[in-house]
């Protein structure tokens, strides 16, 4: 029930942890980060609280990452088990997403990928939308993305990697919050504010059917058409 995306120079797998746990309180029952490695994507997910998938990254903590993604789930379809946690992938183990809400049409969505050659490894209805983009991917993340969410009817809050495109998090939303915004070097995005308190104090609240491009140092937001749009900027004064 709690998205965290970071990426950029000294992005470290304890950040994303950190972001989750200032998530804790939305609810959870699993929880899971994926990163860009070696042409992949790199997944790791235990069921239950946070401190168990600390547990199982305990060795990585300090490595440093180009980008990643983080989940904290409250299911809604499909259990709580390790193959429902979050981040999901497509077919080729390129593309990880991690999603907040629900996709009503998720079975239809099923159906259709499973006929043109897709197989799936959860239960859940987030997992349509990595074979979806998968299916649209042509080598630019955000307009595949675009194209998936033209398909998704529900409501959500979605960030996604693509290992080959290892320094870039795509992030969208609709219905489901989404706060992103950037320094020098980095860009982060969260479901509230509480994880980026750290690291900056102007943020950006992302607007229903909006795109977001996160990259080093750089954010773009762009509608379901392609259209870019610029947001408001918020200072939080609060401490963290
Ligand atoms: N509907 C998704 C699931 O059940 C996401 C739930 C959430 O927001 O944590 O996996």
């Amino acid at each position: 029930c709690g998205i965290v995306g970071m990426v950029g120079e000294g992005v470290k797998i304890e950040s994303l942890i950190e972001g989750l746990e200032k998530l804790e309180y939305r609810g959870y029952d699993s929880a899971g980060i994926a990163f860009p490695e070696k042409q992949r994507v790199n997944v790791h997910k235990t069921v239950g609280k946070i401190a168990n998938l600390k547990e199982e990254l305990a060795p990585f903590m300090k490595s440093t990452i180009t980008a990643g993604i983080a989940h904290t789930r409250w299911a809604t379809h499909g259990a709580p088990t390790g193959a429902n946690a979050h981040p999901h992938t497509d077919c080729k183990g390129k593309i990880a997403v991690v999603h907040n809400g629900i996709i009503e049409n998720h079975s239809e969505l099923r159906k259709k990928l499973i006929n043109s050659g897709h197989k799936f490894h959860s239960e859940t209805d987030t997992e349509v939308i990595a074979h979806l983009v998968e299916e649209h991917y042509e080598g630019d993340l955000p307009s595949a993305i675009r194209h998936a969410l033209v398909d998704l009817e529900g409501a959500y809050a979605i960030a996604v990697v693509h290992a080959d495109n290892p320094d870039m998090i795509v992030a969208a939303r609709k219905g489901s919050p989404l706060v992103v915004g950037f320094t020098e070097s980095e860009a982060f995005l969260a479901s509230d504010v509480t994880p980026l308190l750290k690291y900056i104090r102007d943020v950006y609240f992302i607007e229903d059917g909006d795109v977001v491009l996160l990259a080093p140092g750089k954010l773009e937001i762009s509608r379901v058409d392609g259209s870019t749009v610029k947001r408001p900027v918020t200072h939080i004064n609060w401490s963290e």
